[in-house]
Order: structure tokens, then C-alpha cells, then sequence
């Protein structure tokens, strides 16, 4: 499998060399050059299947002879070591639950394959490998976390000090071993700054191998289409689901459009985003206009101008009208997401977080006008992650899964940092 840059300025590479740069010289995102049909069936198979066994299957294609098969099963068994179940939660609307992997969010996925591919592709790196990422919250537990022990690969992460919530900052400062935590005396963007900076420093880069964690790496991307395929494993009915997804980059719902390009039953996406609207604005009018990112309770979806949204233009060979048929834009308010999980609450006793309720919200809108069809929607994050906008809407507080509580009870460690590169810098180079 070779990959293109959506600029068309640099040569098509092969997975390994994709995922090693994670953006292509002429900083245009890559893409597979053809998309691969699901084995004959498979999709039969899925329900007697593992996790780990219908990830390799998926992923095989896309990573071609840059990792041997034993080491991607490998990879992809270590991937997926813990649950993605499909629970219902009213009659017609069902809940994929991705908050089972160790930072209570679905980017654990991605995280985690890429950093176990990085570290295989650097298994024979004399210089060690630092992988520096800026966060303003989940991004960066979810990498700390994916290359906790990788051999050969150190993290360092850079961010906000006083601007992450506890659970965050636990996830970013108590882990130890390879990860390291600078806490800088500034805001996200001073933390991104300061990144970039350093990927552009080349005595530095002579002195120690720099590689970024960034979202858009297609070892990051490519491996979501997990969800979507383990979710119709477990669908009990003969109708396929519409699936419906809260964006916000928009690397999730892209990947799962990858999947239905490959063969997957989906009768019908929904793209449920916040006041953040760049897509459903696209999706109604055919125009595509990037905005500034607004503030909302479902802080992981404010995105102006998302990344992924050239990959769904380039799947759908730029056909706004192909691409209307499968796809419906929805945004929703804060004030709805509230009040949906406090109605959902109510109802059913499930609990919701701001993510997850925005994509209730549009997937129960759209199904009101389907009346025959069922759904599902992706909670991508553990409600305890956003603890004030859910006991606010629920009047109940979120009990602190087990899984958590020990990692609460670690010292935090890290180090602070004034927002100036040449503290980076001297940081760096020892
Ligand atoms: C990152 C994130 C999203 C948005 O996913 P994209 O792939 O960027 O669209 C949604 N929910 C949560 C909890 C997230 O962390």
C-alpha cells in the first residue's frame, strides 16, 4: 500500500515512512491510494472474532510489508486489550462504548497503535527517539499512555499549567517511566509554540530524533475503523444501524466512512458536532468555510477547521452530492447537550458525557424522521473525564471508575517550564 498527499506536491510513500513523518513534505495529509474491499466473509465472521483478530484483518492492507504479520498481530492484540461494547440504550438508539482503554477516551485506540509501530520502526535506532507533543488535555494522555514502556521511544509533553483537569493532569504527570511532564507557565498555544519550534531547531534534531504524535499520522487514523466494524459485530439486527458520530477533527467519522468504502453495512452516517459547525454548514450548503474554534462543554470538538475533512472529500471523490446521501450534518447547542443527559439520565439511568450527548442529540433528531430505522452512537469519552458539565446536568456526582483511583493516588511529577524556547531547548538538549 502506498500513501498520497492530498497536496499532490511530494512522492506517494509506503506506511512506514507515512507514519514515521505523519505529514507529507508539501504538509498535505496522506492518503491510501486504493481502499481495500473487506476478505470475503468477513463480515459473517465478525461476531465469533476478537478484537485484536478484526483489527489485523482491516489493518493488514493498509500496512503492507512494513511490519511482519506476527509483529502487526502482535501490535494489534496489545492495541485492543480491553472492551468496545455496544449497549443499548432505549429500544431504537444503542451506546459503542470507547472509554474502556486506560485514559477513558477513544483516542487510546490510535495512541496506541502508533506508538507501538513508532517503536517498532525504531527498534533499531541507536539514538533513542523523543516523541514531543503539546496538549490541552486528552490528546496528550492517550500518547503518554500508548508509549508507556515502549522501548527506545521517550515522551515528552508540554502543557498548560492550571488548564487541565485533575484526572487530565494525573493521566499527563503520573505515569513515570518514559514519560515526561513539563508544565508550562502559559496556554496551549504558548505549549504549541514551543513545539513547533523545536521540530524546526535542526541542531537539535541532529542531537536527538524528534517525532510527533499528531493526529493526523495515518497509524493514528486508520486503526478507528475498529469501532465501527467490532459495533456491527454485535448487532443484533438484520437492518444496518445508522452510526452516529461526535466530531470534531473529524479522524473518527472518516475513518468509519473508510470502512463503509470497504464494505461495512451502515445505512447512514450522522456527523454530530457543536456550535463548531464547519461540516454540517458544508454538508447543507456544498460551500466549505473554516471558522475560529468556539468554546462548548464538549471541549475535545472545538475545531474550526477541521484536519480530517479533506480525507472525506478525497474518499468521496469531492461528489458533494454523493457524499449529502450518506451523510447528515447536525450541531448542537450546549444547552441541548445538557438538557439530553439530563433527559437521557432520567429515562434510563445511563449517563452520558458532553461528547457523547451531542451525538445522542442528532442521532435521536435524525431517527425521529426515520421511524423504521435503529442506531448507534459513539460515547467516545468516560463521563468522569468532564465531571462538572454531567453532575451540573444530572445533579449527581460521577463516581471515579477503579481503574482511575490508583492512578489518582500517584505523586504527581513533572517539571515547570517558563513559555520561552530556550528553556525547551536547554530541557532538550541534556
Ligand atoms: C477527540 C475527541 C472527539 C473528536 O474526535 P475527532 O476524531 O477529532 O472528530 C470526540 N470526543 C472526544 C471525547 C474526543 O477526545
Amino acid at each position: 500500500m502506498h500513501y498520497y498527499s492530498l497536496n499532490r506536491q511530494s512522492e506517494p510513500v509506503d506506511f512506514r515512512t507515512a507514519a514515521v513523518a505523519g505529514q507529507a513534505p508539501d504538509g498535505g495529509l496522506y492518503f491510501p491510494e486504493t481502499i481495500p474491499r473487506f476478505p470475503a466473509g468477513f463480515l459473517e465472521q465478525l461476531p465469533r472474532l476478537s478484537s485484536a483478530e478484526i483489527a489485523l484483518t482491516v489493518l493488514r492492507p493498509y500496512v503492507g510489508t512494513s511490519i511482519p504479520e506476527p509483529e502487526l498481530a502482535r501490535i494489534c492484540a496489545e492495541t485492543v486489550n480491553f472492551p468496545l461494547p455496544v449497549v443499548p440504550i432505549t429500544e431504537r438508539i444503542s451506546a459503542l462504548e470507547l472509554f474502556h482503554g486506560p485514559t477513558l477516551a477513544f483516542k487510546d485506540v490510535g495512541a496506541r497503535f502508533m506508538s507501538r509501530c513508532l517503536g517498532h520502526f525504531s527498534r533499531h535506532e541507536t539514538r533513542p527517539v523523543t516523541v514531543l507533543v503539546a496538549t490541552s488535555g486528552d490528546t496528550g494522555g492517550a500518547v503518554a499512555s500508548g508509549f508507556l514502556g515502549v522501548p527506545g521511544v521517550e515522551v515528552v509533553i508540554l502543557y498548560p499549567s492550571g488548564r487541565v483537569s485533575p484526572v487530565q493532569e494525573q493521566q499527563l504527570t503520573a505515569l513515570g517511566q518514559n514519560v515526561r511532564a513539563l508544565e508550562v507557565r502559559g496556554n496551549f498555544d504558548d505549549c504549541q509554540r514551543l513545539v513547533k519550534q523545536a521540530f524546526r531547531d535542526a541542531a537539535l534534531r541532529q542531537r536527538r530524533q524528534l517525532t510527533s504524535a499528531n493526529s493526523i499520522n495515518v497509524a493514528r487514523w486508520l486503526p478507528q475503523q475498529l469501532y465501527y466494524v467490532t459495533a456491527l459485530g454485535q448487532w443484533p439486527h438484520a437492518a444496518p444501524p445508522v452510526v452516529a458520530v461526535p466530531s470534531g477533527n473529524f479522524g473518527n467519522l472518516c475513518a468509519g466512512l473508510l470502512a463503509y468504502a470497504s464494505g461495512l453495512p451502515v445505512v447512514h452516517f450522522v456527523a454530530a458536532c457543536n456550535q463548531n459547525d464547519a461540516v454540517p454548514q458544508y454538508l447543507t450548503s456544498g460551500r466549505y468555510a473554516a471558522q475560529p474554534a468556539v468554546p462548548t462543554l464538549s471541549n475535545a470538538m472545538d475545531v474550526g477547521d477541521p484536519s480530517n475533512f479533506g480525507r472525506i472529500l478525497e474518499l468521496f471523490g469531492h461528489q458533494h452530492p454523493v457524499l449529502r446521501q450518506l451523510l447528515s450534518g447536525y450541531a448542537v447547542s450546549d444547552a441541548d447537550t445538557s438538557a439530553t443527559i439530563a433527559r437521557v439520565f432520567r429515562a434510563t439511568g445511563y449517563v452520558l458525557d458532553p461528547h457523547g450527548a451531542v451525538a445522542y442529540y442528532a442521532l435521536a433528531d435524525y431517527l425521529r424522521q426515520h421511524p423504521e430505522q435503529r442506531g448507534i452512537f459513539l460515547e467516545t469519552a468516560h463521563p468522569v473525564k468532564f465531571p462538572e458539565a454531567v453532575e451540573a446536568a444530572t445533579g449527581q456526582a460521577v463516581p471515579i471508575p477503579d481503574e482511575l483511583r490508583e492512578l489518582m493516588q500517584q505523586p504527581k511529577q513533572s517539571t515547570l517550564l517558563e513559555p520561552e524556547y530556550e528553556a525547551l531547548r536547554a530541557y532538550l538538549w541534556e
